[in-house]
């Protein structure tokens, strides 16, 4: 990733580790970890307490809310951790369709990118 700069790398680097944080705080508002699969699951709020019978309608509405948000974090959760690790690698930066180098610019814009703009 000759393209990339260690300052830029650091710069992205730090957005990253920000945006996996933020993202890691709203799953643990909206969803838990389930231990077995370690999937994040959507769940309504006040999960355990016996259900009053006029909030159970409430709490269906709001999985039914949750869980496309949390899937949509989850995926979020997972390209983020996957650009860190590539940092690690030493292969972050690069187009997993065509193995170009992503521009900085785009990088910018989003860190966790995983393709160039013409296989987006
Ligand atoms: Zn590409």
């Amino acid at each position: 990733m000759k393209h990339i700069t260690e300052e830029q790398l650091e710069e992205l680097r730090g957005a990253l580790g920000a945006e996996r944080d933020a993202v890691e705080e709203e799953l643990a508002t909206y969803g838990r970890v389930q231990s077995d699969s370690g999937d994040w699951q959507g769940s309504a709020e006040g999960g355990g307490i016996e259900p009053d019978p006029n909030d159970a309608a409430d709490q269906i509405e709001e999985l039914v809310v949750n869980v496309p948000l949390v899937e949509e974090l989850e995926k979020r959760h997972k390209d983020i951790v996957g650009a860190l690790e590539k940092m690690e690698e030493g292969t972050y930066g690069v187009c997993e369709a065509g193995e170009e180098e992503i521009p900085f610019d785009r990088l910018e814009a989003n860190p966790a990118a995983r393709t160039c703009v013409s296989h987006a």
